[in-house]
């Protein structure tokens, strides 16, 4: 079993490519203390989303080593490894069952009250009262398609909020937000960046100044790493 202390993570020479493809990652490398934030930028396809995964442990095999502490996380259980991580991912699958059960996915042992305050940080608690009649009893359908986009990713971030990891994984949505909402979602993210460790990949300008560093990926590689008042 994982047993961390501060939750840094490493990327150690990592390279990887999916079953029927070529490279998509050639020895990353990058590392960050506990506690702090870092960036994943870089063009589409270069790598992003797919170093987030192999961070949750979605893939295996891949070379090279990813550590929490120093421990490798092909060395940890994936149960180990899922209890203290969140992830917000890109695309966001939900279960075709309420949003109430949706946000409560991971800590199903969570109050009502919870429940709600984790939908108000990540701006979907509105949403949810103002759109269906039946709240956060409203079945979200097949792989929930009774939700936009950036609707099912609020109700993933509110999952996170909600568990309340000590490291968050985030896939920033690419979907344009009403600048309210962004405003909003950037500092609940702020306030849930703080005392854990954070990988984001982002898209939004704010995000990556607010980042402690910055990777800049590049077809695969990592081609830049600092932080930005130096890149
Ligand atoms: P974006 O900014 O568009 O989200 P990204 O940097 O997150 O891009 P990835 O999703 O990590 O990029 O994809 C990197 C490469 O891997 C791309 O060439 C993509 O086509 C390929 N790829 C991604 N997912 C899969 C998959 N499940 N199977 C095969 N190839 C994949
Ligand atoms: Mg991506």
């Amino acid at each position: 079993a994982l047993v961390p202390s501060s939750f840094g993570i490493e990327f150690d020479n990592v390279s990887f490519n999916y079953l029927d493809g070529s490279p998509v990652l050639r020895n990353v490398s990058w590392s960050i203390p506990g506690g702090q934030t870092l960036a994943l930028v870089g063009a589409t396809g270069s790598g992003k989303s797919t170093a987030l995964r192999l961070l949750f442990r979605f893939y295996d095999p891949y070379s090279g080593h990813i550590r929490i502490d120093g421990q490798c996380l092909a060395d940890v259980t994936q149960k180990s490894l899922r209890h203290v991580m969140a992830v917000v991912p890109q695309d966001t699958v939900l279960f075709n069952d309420t949003i109430e059960y949706n946000i409560r996915y991971g800590r199903a042992g969570a109050t009502e009250a919870e429940v709600h305050a984790a939908a108000q940080a990540a701006c979907i608690h509105e949403t949810i009262l103002n759109r269906f009649p039946q709240g956060y009893a409203t079945i979200v359908g097949e792989r929930g398609l009774r939700l936009s986009g950036g609707e099912k990713q609020r109700v993933a971030f509110a999952r996170a909020i909600l568990k309340n990891p000590s490291i968050l994984l985030l896939d920033e949505a690419t979907s344009s937000l009403d600048s309210m909402t962004e405003k909003r979602i950037q500092d609940a993210l702020l306030v849930m960046r703080q005392d854990r460790t954070t990988v984001i990949v982002a898209h939004r300008l704010s995000t990556i100044m607010d980042a402690d560093m910055i990777v800049v990926m590049k077809e695969g590689e990592v081609a830049e790493t600092g932080s930005h008042p130096e890149l």
